[in-house]
């Protein structure tokens, strides 16, 4: 068993809203949505950018 467990989940990475995104798959592939507000993001670099490790209080 070689398959790996990747993170399908991100914790209060949505820019919009700061809430949750998780991994979608379907037939246009794997992309991340906000499980709070809908939110798709274009890039997931925009989920890094919206990290709540940078954001300031
Ligand atoms: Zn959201």
């Amino acid at each position: 068993m070689m398959e790996l467990v990747k993170p399908v989940l991100l914790f209060k990475g949505c820019p919009k809203c700061r809430g949750d995104v998780s991994i979608t798959h379907d037939v246009w592939g794997d992309y991340w949505h906000c499980l709070q507000c809908g939110y798709i993001p274009q890039d997931v670099t925009e989920i890094a950018a919206a990290s709540p490790e940078k954001s300031a209080a």
